[in-house]
């Protein structure tokens, strides 16, 4: 027996979750997505996520056909299938079968499906000694095309990314947008800390707006740090004091080195960042829906 899927308001054995070859998720990305992870038995700002998953959908104007009540109860019933209790979770909307073509009218019902599996933890080691990035050519999406707050299925712009930082032998790729400012990663959000201000770039330039970077947000707040949302250039990152990463697979990570330049005095990760990563940990064991209210 594999995971169990669940798979438009089915629950079936990983090997019986089919897809069809005409559906739109596949043949043109049509869809949208969201990543999510349990702790401890509680899934990590469920409705946070529901809520972006809701809004991609309705900005691509895909009709998802369930509530978000049921949507949260299937994922957190898919949990329980695989009785888990720390997870990662894709789940995903697509615009569903339809024909070659790609008029979305073709498709007459979405096709939905959850995957809850064990998490694959990153070494302990990259949040100790931290990564280093590089910018590349491939700029982010701009707004007035696929809106990269929207967490579509269509990530090649992304990938086209990920190819570039594993070209440089880098670890993660960093996107700028058509002016130049800095936008995010191809799966994370960034961060800088310079004089002490925990600064990120503001949904508006064209950035996925991660739960992971809102709750930062608001952790790097009660514990009194100077937060904000502003554009910020390549310049901006080589001179900041420390640079870290937010997403749900990844949590908070350290950047060491951008584009060759030592971040920071010593090439270590900062104060700042290892003080909001602590946090962050200690707020995920204890914060969330619990997946077994009745255990
Ligand atoms: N940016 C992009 C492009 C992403 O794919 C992700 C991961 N979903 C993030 C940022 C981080 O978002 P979150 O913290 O919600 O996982």
């Amino acid at each position: 027996m594999g995971l169990v899927i669940y798979l438009n308001g089915e629950f079936v054995d990983e090997e019986e979750a089919k897809i069809s070859v005409f559906d739109h998720g596949v043949l043109y990305g049509d869809g949208v997505f969201e990543g999510i992870r349990a702790y401890n038995g509680r899934v990590f700002r469920l409705s946070q996520h529901i809520d972006r998953l809701y809004e991609s959908a309705k900005s691509i104007l895909l009709d998802i056909g369930m509530t978000k009540e049921e949507m949260s109860e299937a994922l957190l019933e898919t949990l329980r299938r695989n009785n888990l209790r720390d997870a990662y979770i894709r789940l995903v909307v697509t615009r569903g079968k339809g024909d070659l073509g790609l008029d979305p009218r073709m498709c007459s019902k979405p096709t939905v499906f959850i995957i809850a599996a064990q998490i694959q933890l990153y070494p302990e080691e990259l949040y100790e000694k931290g990564l280093e990035v590089v910018t590349v050519p491939t700029r982010r999406n701009i707004v007035e095309g696929v809106n990269p707050r929207i967490k579509s299925l269509n990530y090649l712009n992304n990938i086209l990314a990920k190819i570039e930082a594993n070209l440089a032998g880098v670890s993660e790729a960093i996107l700028l947008n058509n002016e130049g400012y800095v936008t995010e990663c191809t799966g994370d959000n960034i961060f800088i800390v310079k004089n002490g201000e925990v600064i990120t770039p503001p949904p508006f330039l064209g950035i996925l707006e991660g739960v992971t970077r809102n709750s930062i947000l608001e952790i790097a707040e009660k514990l009194g740090y100077r937060t904000a949302e502003k554009v910020f250039t390549r310049h901006d990152l080589y001179v900041a004091d420390e640079c870290f990463l937010t997403g749900t697979a990844a949590e908070v990570v350290p950047v060491v080195k951008v584009d060759g330049r030592v971040i920071g005095e010593d090439g270590k990760p900062g104060k700042i960042t290892a003080t909001l990563i602590r946090e962050f940990r200690k707020l995920t064991a204890v914060d969330g829906t619990e997946i077994y209210p009745n255990r």
